[in-house]
């Protein structure tokens, strides 16, 4: 049950916390909005070092990974089948094209989903196998 006197949960609820996309796109504390989310291009720092928030007991797992897979690889399948019925290049036109492609967009957006994903879970309270029925 939430408590609006408690300040985790007006802090879970927004009040003067980054949105999930500032958390995404900034590499914002979801807790506290410092930019201390990331140790490396995508690799989460153990703990914000400004308010404590372990960030370690996050579990956002391959989440990011399936939903990438499913929305870039539909992009890039759409636009090689129009590529190949609108113009018909060679086989390595292919290649060279969407291979890249893919790589770069999973690189530009990996961070800002792990980052999306775990603001969420922090403000839902979202974690791995609770029995309490909560
Ligand atoms: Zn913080």
């Amino acid at each position: 049950m939430a408590d609006p006197t408690d300040p985790s949960d007006a802090a879970r609820a927004g009040v003067g916390t980054p949105t999930p996309a500032q958390v995404a796109f900034r590499g914002l504390c979801p807790r506290c909005g410092a930019p201390t989310l990331f140790d490396g291009w995508a690799r989460f720092a153990p703990a914000c070092s400004k308010c404590g928030l372990d960030f370690a007991s996050f579990n956002v797992g391959d989440g990011p990974a399936a939903f990438l897979t499913l929305g870039i690889g539909t992009i890039i399948t759409v636009l090689a089948i129009w590529l190949e019925l609108a113009v018909g290049p060679p086989w390595w036109v292919h290649v060279l094209l969407w291979l890249p492609l893919t790589a770069i967009g999973v690189l530009l957006s990996l961070r800002a989903a792990k980052g999306a994903l775990l603001a969420l879970e922090w403000r839902n309270e979202a974690r791995e196998h609770r029995s309490d029925g909560q």
